[in-house]
């Protein structure tokens, strides 16, 4: 079986300059102050994990990064260039980042196939060919090549959700941002998509993601970064955030969460 690829193959590559660096961030709506100052840095191949109340501002982050929100002041770096300088190209940006969402990922009108590839196709102008030899390889990785024709609303939630992470994988990014990936889903298609995020760990991607499983957290992530209020209040190995949580609102968040 062939590998998930990893997600940062054709980035110069200076294992000193984080993917992520995001200095200072603000972030308001109106009077509602959501990131306050927020700094934070994710290194190539790791994984981190927002975890936080609703409300807290992961959401906001991860579309920050995404360029999906401007930020009111602070800078985010994407491997070292300065991406919140308004003469950057969003697009240029984005096409460098994968992201997948909660739910409605998928284009409901095209086939799993053709989602997958379409990014590569349009975005990077891979040759039709290539980009779909490449998806038929993502979708044997989680095992729904046989579904490569279908349209989306033939598989499960878990299965949706595994095309919607392959396919942001397809153009290569050099950033994976997964915000819930697995909250819209039955409970027990959580542990597929789970799992498969597992694997691209261990392919090498690096990856910044908001969830609730606190499970997966203690095993995956190599980083747990919590958020209160727009704040990180603290962060470190999940043996530390987790198993022993120094702030009495972490200690809070997980009584609830565990
Ligand atoms: P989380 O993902 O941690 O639940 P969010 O980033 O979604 O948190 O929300 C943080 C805060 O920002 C909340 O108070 C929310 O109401 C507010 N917020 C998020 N998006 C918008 C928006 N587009 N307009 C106004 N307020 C927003
Ligand atoms: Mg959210």
């Amino acid at each position: 079986m062939s590998a998930v690829r990893p997600s940062d193959e054709g980035v110069p590559a200076d294992p000193a300059v984080p993917v992520l660096e995001m200095r200072g961030v603000v972030k308001r709506f109106g009077d509602n102050v959501v990131l306050r100052r927020l700094s934070l840095e994710v290194r190539r191949h790791e994984v981190v994990v927002m975890l936080g109340a609703s409300g807290s501002g992961k959401s906001t982050l991860l579309r920050a990064v995404n360029l999906l929100e401007r930020v009111d002041d602070g800078q985010v770096l994407l491997s070292g260039e300065d991406i919140t300088d308004p003469r950057v190209d969003a697009d240029a940006v984005r096409a460098r980042i994968g992201v997948v969402f909660q739910q409605y990922n998928l284009f409901p009108h095209l086939t799993v196939l053709d989602n997958v590839t379409l990014a590569a196709r349009a975005v990077h102008h891979v040759a039709r060919g290539e980009a779909e030899a490449l998806g038929r390889e993502l979708l044997a990785r989680i095992g729904l090549e046989s579904r490569a024709q279908e349209y989306p609303d033939r598989l499960s939630g878990g299965q949706q959700q595994r095309v919607a992470i392959v396919r942001a994988l397809a153009t290569r990014p050099e950033l994976l941002l997964l915000d819930e990936v697995t909250s819209a889903l039955d409970p027990v298609l959580v542990g597929e998509v789970l799992d498969l995020i597992g694997e691209l760990k261990r392919s090498g991607s690096t990856i910044l993601m908001a969830t609730h499983e606190i499970g997966f957290a203690r095993e995956v992530a190599d980083r747990v970064v919590f958020l209160d209020h727009g704040r990180i209040i603290e962060q470190g190995p999940p043996s530390s955030v987790i198993d022993h949580p120094g702030e009495p609102r972490t200690r809070e968040f997980l009584a609830r969460v565990l």
